[in-house]
């Protein structure tokens, strides 16, 4: 069965409830969400009863929890130990974030590697890897897995090749709370080549083992292969196209991974995953999916 969902808004108020209800409103079994701003470190605690209601909502809409992910905010940069202080509150930041996850009963936490800034990428990689074997270390009792997400390369971004990626596996000590997160629109722009989703797999292969994939962030681009850019794209509107990203969907070996879709909203207020998600399930590409939502500007 298709494991397919988007990053959904964890409101303030509503908590997770609201996660599952939009989940069901786009058709989708998975989703994504950030458990407070995804630009500041600000959490509030965890609505238990809320909580409970929205597991009994997954439960019925058959939403089970490994297709649930939580995104750690962005502006962790476990790469950058120029600030020993803002270092080490990013490490905590992530230990606190994993025990949230396990609290609400996940157990997927994808997380941007870091932007080594002028270190270069060796030093970068260095403290990328003593900053996860610290809260790995710190958060033994809750056993969440932190997905390291494949980056477009833009600025300073550390996890931009299979090279890097591997070479940060590599050395950290408790490998079996480390996995891989995709993310087509990041791979594009990194300068993979998409097209024969096979050979990329091969090719990933001889650095990872493909069973650390816990997630794919199923985006098509905005710019040419190798741009460095990141700016995502509607699910076959991009220059990765339809064919391509359809073809990653439903690839065979990677069939109960959770794809999640992070496309951009439709002149900026229309969320565009339910229309989306029923394109993906129809396999068949409407070039005039958004053409109502286009012309309301
Ligand atoms: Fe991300
Ligand atoms: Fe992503
Ligand atoms: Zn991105």
């Amino acid at each position: 069965m298709l494991q397919i969902g988007s990053h959904v808004n964890y409101g303030s108020r509503e908590g997770l409830t609201g996660c599952v209800r939009d989940t069901i409103l786009n058709g989708g079994n998975a989703f994504m969400f950030y458990t407070g701003a995804p630009q500041n470190t600000k959490r509030s605690p965890i609505d238990t009863k809320s909580l409970q209601e929205a597991k009994q909502q997954m439960e019925e809409s058959h939403i089970p929890s490994s297709n649930v992910i939580v995104h750690a905010p962005y502006i962790i940069n476990l790469a950058n130990r120029l600030d020993e202080e803002k270092w080490y509150f990013a490490i905590h930041f992530l230990e606190e974030e994993i025990k949230r996850v396990h609290q609400f009963g996940f157990s997927y936490l994808v997380l941007h590697p870091g932007s080594h800034v002028k270190q270069g990428v060796d030093v970068g990689i260095q403290n990328i890897i003593d900053a996860l074997n610290i809260v790995l270390k710190d958060t033994k009792d809750y056993p969440v897995m932190i997905l390291l997400e494949t980056m477009a390369g833009k600025g300073t971004e550390i996890g931009k090749t299979m090279e890097e990626l591997k070479g940060i596996y590599e050395r950290i000590d408790e490998k079996e709370r480390i996995g891989i997160c995709l993310d087509t629109c990041h791979l594009h722009d990194a300068g993979y080549d998409l097209t024969d989703f096979d050979a990329f797999l091969d090719l990933f292969t001889s650095f990872l083992p493909l069973s650390l994939i816990h997630c794919i962030h199923i985006n098509d681009s905005k710019n040419e292969r190798g741009s460095h850019k990141d700016r995502h794209e509607n699910f076959g509107f991009g220059k990765i196209g339809f064919d391509t990203l359809l073809k990653i969907v439903f690839h065979e070996k990677l069939k109960d991974v959770p794809k999640i879709l992070e496309t951009p909203y439709i002149n900026h207020l229309y969320a565009p995953y339910q229309k989306e998600i029923e394109m993906i399930k129809s396999k068949t590409f409407n070039a005039h999916l958004f053409d109502e939502e286009k012309k309301t500007l």
